[in-house]
């Protein structure tokens, strides 16, 4: 395993500086910049622009990535593959591709587990590692971007089901039409915001117009409610997405499945929400993961409706994920049409969320929670 400091952990300036180090000349960073982020290379032996002597030196010093997969799994739909990594340190982090309409999203990791300890959560139930770098965290989405950029001309295998427990450079993508990731969810393990100097970095990254140039508008950080955080994040005046994983709309039930709400309760966390969409003139979403006789109740729905009134947001409602250490249940289809209407009569914008790849573990943590107590 590869143990070198990687190349994706230099920022532009940082590069520059050590092709300067080097005695190179200026122009050498930006080839050696478009070659991690527009062209993806994956080996150093594909920048034959560069000098021989600075390949060699380059691949002495850097990794060319540090992601090494060591679960590879396509659902039995064919629409979600999950691949959990392991970094040369032992940590190991998930990450997800969904592909649905004419969407593909990435959802990424920030950290090799999570601090936060919510409940209903594989990360959670699995506890904390370390934070990941900036480029650990883009390394994950030009994975998957690399791997349907080849994935062209396969489509006819996948629709057979050829390609189930396929390495996923050989993945097959049989709708998309342009073969690139839409979508960047940070919604895998982690708290973003724990992380949070590496995620900024990563998101300038991620938009920086001659490397990968992402549009910002089309990536979703998804908080647990760190107050302070959201506040200072209003003021970098991104055009990211924000998601807040509400969950309970009163504290009690908030804090049996969110420690977090502890520290941050409702009463702290709405007005900062509200604050935010006022700063930034941008919609808010809130997460409800809906569980069976728990948070699907018409009251706090009721509740829900009344806590974000007038807020410019939308709610997204996910049946619950089931994970080994948490005994909750998914909402019946039911309760999921009862919660809804009562959304739908305040006036709440929502959107129902299907679940995908359960039959691969595609929640979050819950692939390394199976591996790690393997170990
Ligand atoms: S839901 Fe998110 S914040 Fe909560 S424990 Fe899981 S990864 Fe951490």
């Amino acid at each position: 395993m590869q143990t070198q400091p990687s190349l994706y952990d230099l920022s532009f300036e940082q590069l520059q500086a050590r092709i300067a180090a080097w005695a190179q000349p200026t122009f050498r960073a930006r080839q050696i910049w478009e070659w991690l982020y527009v062209h993806l290379a994956d080996s150093y032996d594909r920048m034959t622009n560069l000098p021989k002597p600075l390949r060699d030196r380059l691949a002495a010093e850097f990794a060319l990535g540090r992601l090494t997969p060591q679960i590879d799994r396509l659902s039995s739909d064919g629409w979600t593959r999950k691949i959990l990594f392991a970094l040369p340190d032992n940590a190991y982090i998930e990450t997800v591709l969904m592909e649905y309409d004419t969407r593909n999203t990435v959802c990424a990791s920030t950290q090799a587990g999570c601090a936060m300890g919510c409940t209903f959560c594989a990360t959670g139930q699995s506890g904390f590692q370390r934070n990941l770098s900036a480029g650990e965290i883009i390394e994950q989405v030009l994975f998957f971007e690399r791997a349907l950029r080849k994935s062209e001309g396969e489509k006819e295998r996948r629709r057979d089901g050829e390609t189930v427990g396929k390495p996923v450079d050989q993945l097959t993508d049989p709708r998309s039409t342009d073969h690139r990731i839409t979508n960047v969810v940070l919604m895998g393990m982690g708290e973003p915001f724990a992380n949070y100097n590496a995620l900024l970095d990563a998101l300038h990254r991620f938009s920086d117009p001659v490397g990968y140039n992402f549009g910002a508008r089309r990536i979703t950080i998804s908080t647990v409610g760190l107050v302070p955080m959201i506040e200072r994040f209003a003021q970098e005046k991104s055009q990211v997405n924000l998601a807040v994983s509400l969950h309970a709309a009163t504290d009690d039930l908030r804090e049996s499945m969110l420690p977090i709400n502890k520290r941050y309760p409702l009463g702290v966390l709405i007005p900062a929400c509200r604050t935010y969409t006022e700063t930034t003139h941008r919609r808010i979403s809130f997460e409800w993961a809906l569980i069976e006789d728990v948070n699907d109740t018409p009251e706090q729905a009721r509740l829900l409706a009344h806590l974000i009134k007038g807020m410019v947001c939308h709610v997204n409602l996910i049946p619950l994920n089931p994970t080994r250490d948490f005994s909750g249940r998914a909402s019946t289809r039911e309760r999921i049409v009862a919660f809804r209407a009562v959304l739908d009569n305040s006036h709440i914008p929502n959107t129902l969320r299907i679940r995908r790849g359960i039959d691969i573990n595609a929640g979050c943590g819950q692939l390394r929670q199976s591996v790690i107590s393997n170990l």
